[in-house]
């Protein structure tokens, strides 16, 4: 088991990708604590399904800084340390850049970039002594750019630049820092899109088809694993080569 003896933190693990990663790590042998926000019934059968002596979820809205800081207490008391961190968690809020408010601007740049910031300065403390591994959920659309979506691409992007700073910060502590960037992706966040953007976007694909969310937690395995022992401040691309 790649992740034996391991302790994670992943934000918004109630649905998705952050499901998904919940489930591959403790597959792995991590012990892991994942926070919801809306999602409790979700979250409760998660942990039903998965042991309450491996998982704990905790509830946290990551845009409210008292409660990233009660989620992280929370962590400490059921997991000990946190040895990874996976910030997951995210929301999108399109519309084109003339139409979009001060309020869906700030809703995501809180939820995706200022949570990422909150919960890795605070879980870095725990991670000083015996290092550790930090994941950043971040997009493909911070890496192109995508129309309708200046305010989701600007905060995937900030998070590749957080991600690089972090890990040449603390790589003399054996802290890795790494990014993810997905491309489309079956969730409910993916769901949204019309049916024309979804088969104009499935013909840029190499792969012609759409992402499992099984195949992001997989990449996020690698990089909380010693496997990926000698890579840090790296964006992985997951996206069935976006041409
Ligand atoms: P989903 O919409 O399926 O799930 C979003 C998750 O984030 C849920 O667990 C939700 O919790 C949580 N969340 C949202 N807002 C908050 C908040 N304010 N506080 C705490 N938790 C919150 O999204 P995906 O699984 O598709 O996306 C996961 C990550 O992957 C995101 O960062 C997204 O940007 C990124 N991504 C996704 C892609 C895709 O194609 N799906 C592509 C590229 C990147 P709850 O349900 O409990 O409210």
């Amino acid at each position: 088991m790649l992740l034996k003896d391991k302790t994670a933190l992943i934000s918004g693990g109630s649905r998705g990708i952050g499901e998904a990663i919940v489930r591959a790590f403790v597959a792995q042998g991590a012990k892991v604590v994942f926070t919801f926000n809306n999602a409790q019934d979700k979250a409760e059968l998660i942990v039903q399904e998965l042991g309450a002596d491996n998982v704990q979820a905790v509830k946290c809205d990551v845009t409210q800084k008292d409660e990233v800081l009660n989620a992280i207490n929370s962590s400490i008391q059921f997991l000990g340390e946190i040895d990874i961190l996976v910030n997951n968690a995210g929301v999108t809020k399109d519309n084109l850049l003339l139409r979009m408010s001060d309020e869906d601007w700030d809703i995501v740049m809180d939820t995706n970039l200022k949570a990422t910031y909150w919960l890795s300065k605070s879980v870095l403390k725990y991670m000083l002594k015996s290092g550790g591994a930090i994941i950043n959920i971040s997009s493909i659309m911070g890496i192109y750019g995508n129309q309708g979506q200046a305010n989701y691409a600007a905060s995937k992007s900030a998070i590749i630049g957080l991600s690089k700073s972090i890990a040449k910060e603390y790589g003399s502590r054996n802290i890795r820092c790494n990014v993810i960037a997905p491309g489309w992706i079956n969730t409910d966040m993916t769901e949204q899109l019309d049916e024309s953007s979804q088969k104009e976007f499935q013909q840029s694909i190499a792969l012609q088809r759409i992402g499992q969310p099984e195949e992001v937690a997989q990449v996020a395995v690698f990089l909380a694993s010693q496997m990926s022992s000698y890579i840090t401040g790296q964006v992985l691309q997951v996206c069935g080569g976006v041409k």
